[in-house]
């Protein structure tokens, strides 16, 4: 088995490993060649953790795995990321496992790769002006994958934290890109790309706000319960997913299924896009909306790239379990 640490997998990993690796891993959902296991996430009655599992197999890419983790609210005060996750890999053709790979770092990657597929497929080719809702944790990774897709000139922000927003403006500043921080309406008014990555559970952005053309990217999204944009947004966009089943339970589109605003055949796998099945942005004026909700498949196809990566360098640990 071939284990690659969280150090070694921050040091090699990169943002356009983790992009072809999901973009690809997309386009197999659709063709129907890699498939999500039903996710566990548990309240383990100590240490106020929540513990689980997300699972897959890619049978394209002969990719087996699950990743295991969840969040520790205590471990912040221990200097430790609330977030912990490690992906472990078997071989398809024996169940042997083959790789123990550090998820944490691989997981904000992962997610960004996400949003940053949905804008290379959906966003209006012109944008330039990139919004983002939030500050924490994964927007920084959000707004690195993201300008890989577009010319983008101009970073406009909002978070219901303002302090988190200086460390966000060191790093669009280092992009090269100019920073501002805007109220909700006025960041719809101008941007052409909005991701949203925050722990909401009301909307932070209204139908009524939003420019026709606008690509949003919702990504903080992942549980029952939450939200971040208004369901007449969402009934009014077109609506795009990582995994169907996913949004419409723990997605955006939970809310507006429930209400009946919309019907799930609306909501269409970004794999459609990415294999040409599905046209994508049909116009200029046309709202689309990828609803990223986070699936086990990611993660093992960042992992599987990050073992490659890690066994052409030399690099990580094998062990004979
Ligand atoms: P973080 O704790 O570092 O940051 C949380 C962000 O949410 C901050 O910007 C904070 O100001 C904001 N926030 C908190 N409560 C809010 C509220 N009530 N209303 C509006 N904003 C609020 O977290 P992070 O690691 O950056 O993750 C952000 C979100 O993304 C989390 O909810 C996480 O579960 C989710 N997430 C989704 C995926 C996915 O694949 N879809 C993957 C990882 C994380």
């Amino acid at each position: 088995m071939f284990i690659v640490s969280e150090e070694h997998a921050r040091d090699l990993m990169t943002e356009a490993a983790g992009f072809d690796a999901v973009e690809s891993v997309f386009a197999a959902m659709s063709r129907g060649d890699a498939y999500n296991f039903p996710v566990i996430r548990e309240a383990i009655g100590h240490a106020d953790a929540l513990y689980g599992f997300k699972s897959g197999f890619d049978r394209a890419g002969l990719v087996l795995g699950l990743k295991s983790g969840g969040y520790w609210p205590g471990n912040l005060g221990r200097g430790l990321t609330n977030h912990q996750s490690t992906v472990f890999l078997f071989d398809p053709d024996t169940g042997r496992p083959t790789a123990m790979v550090g998820g944490n770092y691989l997981t904000a990657i992962r997610t960004a790769a996400a949003s940053s597929v949905s804008i290379k497929y959906l966003a209006r080719p012109e944008s330039r002006v990139l919004g983002i809702v939030g500050a924490g944790h994964q927007s920084h990774f959000q707004i690195r994958a993201a300008v890989a897709q577009r010319q983008f000139e101009r970073v406009v922000a909002w978070n219901l934290h303002p302090e988190m927003l200086d460390g966000l403006e060191r790093t669009v500043r280092e992009l090269g890109l100019m920073f501002v921080r805007a109220d909700r309406p006025d960041l719809c008014e101008v941007a052409d790309v909005i991701i949203t990555i925050t722990s909401s559970h009301d909307p932070l952005l209204m139908a009524d706000w939003v420019r026709p053309g606008t690509h949003l990217a919702c990504m903080g999204t992942d549980t029952a319960g939450k939200m971040e944009v208004d369901k007449h947004l969402v009934a009014k966009a077109t609506v795009f997913t990582d995994e169907v089943a996913q949004s419409v339970t723990i997605g955006e589109g939970q809310h507006a299924i429930c209400d009946g605003l919309m019907s799930e055949e609306a909501i269409t796998p970004i794999g459609d896009v990415i294999n040409g099945v599905h046209g994508g942005r049909r116009s200029a004026d046309e709202i689309t909306l990828f609803d990223g909700t986070g699936v086990g498949l990611q993660d093992l196809a960042v992992a599987d790239a990050v073992v490659k990566i890690a066994e052409e360098k030399g690099v990580g640990q094998r062990i004979d379990l």
